[in-house]
């Protein structure tokens, strides 16, 4: 059966903003909350602005723990069907976003969106196992300043081992650079990065975990290059499924005419902070302020404005997915039958107030 359009639903994109609580250092600096979520509807307020999402989650919005159920797991239940997913979170640095995607692994604690999915993708497959054969790969990139860097490179990874070892974000000597290839059918892949092939939920962590400290650790010494940079884990699910039962004897049942292959990819992508990054002179001097956009950025705000706005997609417009790595990487599966959530994290306190209204702006253009 060919995939339907996309479960109802007449936008590709869904956004929902999560607003975080106050964190201790906002508090200790006697921040104010100056986000108001509107009672009884996906709308916020900031001043005398007013934005209406998808779904609001969070500071006193419907609890975060509503935002699986409501926007993940259907993306989760569509890899099973072969549609792919992306999941991207935005907003600027210390809004959430790796908090709530679950890329800053801790002392073995698993919250946020990505352990959830391997939750609900493992006793999945337990409960298909019977009828269906299932492969899973993972994989776990960065992307910065347009190159893309390996998080699950077995030599990075020893090297983030050894004692003074910066976590080698350094391409080896002879590594070729990862490129983003187009197959003739249109599926994009990663030539070069590591492919894990997991079948436990604790190897899917160790994945998860070895990538997320291998991203942390290079970017200690390197001006936290890692607020710079997009992190996506990648999972590709095939499956293998058999239409009818085989029984023994039953020889012209067995055959590849009753059996169903299903391949598809789910995105977790931990984003860029959306702050322009204010350049610092080795001096301490300021010297370029606002100059720098992530490019990246730029241009999944431009995809996903081109994908929402149906008059301009009927029309067949160029959508500007060759405009950033990010995008490229993306392509086939942002648009089109794939399903996409965003993700906006905000601050509530007044001193975020500037970035968090430059937030809210990009996340109601996406829609
Ligand atoms: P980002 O990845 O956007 O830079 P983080 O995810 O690192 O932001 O979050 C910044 C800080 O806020 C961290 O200390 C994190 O623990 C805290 N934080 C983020 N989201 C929440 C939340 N929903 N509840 C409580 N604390 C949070
Ligand atoms: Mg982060």
């Amino acid at each position: 059966p060919s995939p339907p359009s996309n479960g109802g639903e007449n936008c590709c994109v869904k956004v929902a903003l999560h607003v975080r609580p106050l964190i201790a250092d906002e508090r200790a600096q006697g921040c104010k909350d100056c986000v108001t979520v509107v009672s009884g509807k996906p709308q916020v307020q900031i001043g005398t602005h007013s934005f209406t999402f998808d779904h609001v989650y969070g500071s006193s919005g419907t609890p975060s723990s509503a935002m699986f159920e409501e926007c993940i797991a259907p993306l989760v239940d569509g890899l099973f069907q072969g549609y792919n997913a992306t999941v991207l979170a935005y907003g600027q640095t210390g809004s959430g976003k790796t908090y709530t995607m679950g890329t800053g692994f801790k002392d073995g604690c698993q919250i946020g969106i990505i352990p959830e999915v391997m939750n609900v993708l493992f006793s999945k497959i337990e409960t298909l196992r019977h009828q269906t054969e299932f492969q899973l790969n993972v994989s776990f990139i960065e992307i910065l300043k347009e190159e893309v860097q390996d998080l699950l490179d077995p030599a990075t990874l020893n090297k983030s081992d050894t004692a003074n070892g910066h976590g080698g974000k350094v391409n080896l000597p002879g590594k070729p650079p990862i490129q983003i290839r187009e197959t003739s059918n249109g599926v994009i892949t990663l030539a070069g990065s590591t492919e894990v092939s997991v079948s436990t939920f604790k190897e899917m962590a160790t994945c998860l975990e070895q990538g997320s400290l291998s991203r942390a650790t290079g970017s200690t010494n390197m001006n936290n290059q890692s607020s710079r940079s997009h992190a996506i884990f990648t999972i590709t699910l095939e499956q293998m499924r058999k239409l009818n039962p085989v029984f023994p004897g039953d020889s012209n049942l067995n055959d590849s005419m009753n059996e169903e292959y299903l391949c598809a990819k789910l995105h977790l992508v931990d984003l860029a902070g959306s702050e322009r990054a204010k350049r610092t002179g080795s001096d301490g001097m300021r010297f370029k302020e606002g100059v720098h956009i992530n490019k990246g950025l730029l241009a999944l705000g431009n995809v996903i404005s081109a994908l929402g706005d149906e008059k301009r997609r009927k029309e067949g417009v160029h959508v500007p997915y060759r405009d950033s790595k990010l995008t490229r990487l993306l392509q086939d599966s942002l648009g089109g039958n794939s399903r996409t959530v965003m993700i906006a994290c905000i601050s509530p306190a007044d001193i975020n107030a500037e970035e968090t209204l430059n937030t809210l702006k990009y996340a109601n253009r996406a829609r």
